[in-house]
């Protein structure tokens, strides 16, 4: 220290930089001064510390409130609202908005490149996410203290139970658990107990599996008090539909009711998820959710006439003239060109997964099997229950489902609707329907049935799937036929 005067201001504060060279110098605080003309001044905002998040996972924002991040984009959270974070882009766009709150994580030590790193959640959501299904003993993640900001907590299953264990900061920030031994990353911390779990008492076997869909349904939660009950339309294998009416939209809307049993719940996440990103006229439309307590709901558009097959089996579907059927498997076809171009397998398309409305509008419904297919061919597990009449033999025998195993199905779709709802391969098991078909058989030209439609069919069970047509070509070919039989310029 040179030129000291013993006390002066700028003196001070050198001593001060020199004592303290990584802290600021404080500065004074304004207090609140009513000048003489009465206007009331007040302090300058206080500067909060930047801190640096990064998000962890890919993110498409829902609504203009929202922001899309891809993962690793730099950002800065300007502040917390419920399960969600206000974020900045500190890169390109400079955009703002919201994004769920589990979706970014701090950048302490570059911890979000880490599958274990989950940053923000509490410790509930810690043991609710390690506690699912998808997750089994040894599934750990590493999460943001609640009490102390700047330490963290191992949370790990160990059989039924989720341990917790605080992560503790030294004085020169080193990272230990027991004082015994301590790590200058968090990340050799964690190999570390990888490797020796008996210090800890509880295995880290592998990261806790993310189930970001349960966290996603936010925005479509709504109070289950907004729905009045008003009769039964039918049941599915998750559970009961019903017709009900939304209260606060003078709105009749179809509910669909979760059995309470815990292996339904990832076919269920898979069906809302894949609903939730879907938005097309010939789709199903997902209106709202109830999550919160159980039974579940899915709350949907209401198609008054029910299922196709059961529409078909009634007096009104018995006598549809091909025109009308036509004009509906149109529609089915236009659904299905808008998941072919987005790379969406169903691999359930029947009759009994088509709703029917009060105008003869069929939309598309029950994704539960639906998959987004990166490669052309998505290859389901072994144990996945397929239904046999309706698949193609590569999908039936190999599980390599497609678009164009989709088109076979739609293929069998429109024999039941030109059949008026008969079951194909009457009378042979589902062993015998893969024999004939590998033979070469191929379901007969349903009685009333316009020999365009059945060529058709044909051409949607070419044993070779690249023959088959796509479903654009079909909706084309199908709108045509329907505008010529409308217009009378041909017969059927
Ligand atoms: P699974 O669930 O095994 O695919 P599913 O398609 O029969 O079988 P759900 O989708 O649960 O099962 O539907 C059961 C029945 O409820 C349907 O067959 C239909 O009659 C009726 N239903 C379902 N959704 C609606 C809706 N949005 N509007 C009107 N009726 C509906």
């Amino acid at each position: 220290m040179e030129g000291c005067c013993r006390g002066c201001m700028p003196c001070l504060k050198r001593l001060w930089d020199w004592i303290w060279p990584e802290l600021h110098y404080p500065s004074p605080t304004i207090p609140e001064i009513r000048t003489v003309s009465g206007d009331l001044r007040i302090p300058a905002p206080r500067k909060k510390p930047v801190q640096l998040y990064a998000a962890l996972f890919d993110f498409e924002a829902r609504s203009e409130e929202e922001l899309s991040v891809r993962e690793g984009d730099k950002l800065s959270v300007i502040e917390k609202r419920g399960e969600y974070v206000l974020a900045k882009k500190l890169t390109g766009t400079l955009e703002s908005g919201l994004v769920p709150a589990n979706y970014v994580a701090l950048v302490q030590d570059e911890f979000a490149k880490y599958k274990w790193y989950y940053g923000n959640i509490n410790r509930q959501k810690a043991e609710k996410l390690l506690l699912a299904t998808q997750n089994k003993p040894g599934s750990f993640l590493v999460r943001i203290s609640e009490s102390h900001s700047d330490e963290y907590t191992i949370s790990a299953r160990s059989d039924k139970n989720v341990f917790h264990f605080r992560i503790h900061r030294s004085t020169i920030g080193a990272y230990f658990v027991s004082d015994k031994v301590s790590f200058a990353t968090l990340d050799e911390l964690i190999r570390y107990y990888q490797n020796n779990p008996r210090s800890l008492g509880c295995p880290l076997d592998q990261p806790c599996v993310q189930q970001r869909e349960l966290f996603d349904m936010e925005p479509w939660e709504r109070p289950r008090e907004e729905f009045q009950l008003s009769r039964k339309l039918g049941e599915g294998h998750f559970g009961e539909v019903w017709e009900a009416l939304w209260t606060t939209k003078n709105q009749r809307v179809a509910i669909k009711m979760l059995k309470q049993e815990d292996t339904k719940l990832d076919e269920f996440v898979k069906e809302v998820h894949a609903l939730k990103n879907l938005h097309h006229p010939k789709l199903i439309q997902l209106l709202a959710l109830c999550t919160r307590g159980e039974p579940v709901f899915i709350i949907t558009e209401l198609m008054t006439k029910g299922s196709l097959k059961s529409y078909l089996a009634t007096p009104e579907g018995q006598v549809l003239t091909s025109a009308h059927l036509i004009y509906m498997a149109c529609q089915v076809a236009e659904g299905m060109a808008y998941l072919e171009d987005r790379h969406i397998v169903h691999r359930d398309l029947a009759a009994r997964n088509i709703l029917v409305g009060s105008e003869l509008e069929c939309k598309v419904a029950d994704f539960g099997l639906a998959r987004i297919i990166k490669d052309s061919v998505y290859t389901a597990s072994r144990n996945t229950k397929i239904p046999v009449r309706w698949t193609a033999p590569e999908a039936a025998l190999h599980q390599r489902f497609s678009v164009k195993s989709d088109v076979w199905s739609f293929g069998v779709l429109l024999y039941e609707m030109m059949s008026r709802g008969k079951m194909p391969y009457e009378g042979k098991n589902n062993k015998e329907v893969l024999e004939i078909l590998a033979s070469g058989y191929r379901l007969p030209s349903p009685s009333r049935c316009p020999p365009n439609i059945y060529r058709m069919m044909m051409e949607c069970w070419a044993a070779d799937g690249s023959k088959r047509p796509s479903f654009h070509a079909l909706h084309s070919q199908l709108d045509n036929i329907y505008s010529r039989i409308y217009y009378k310029t041909i017969e059927v």
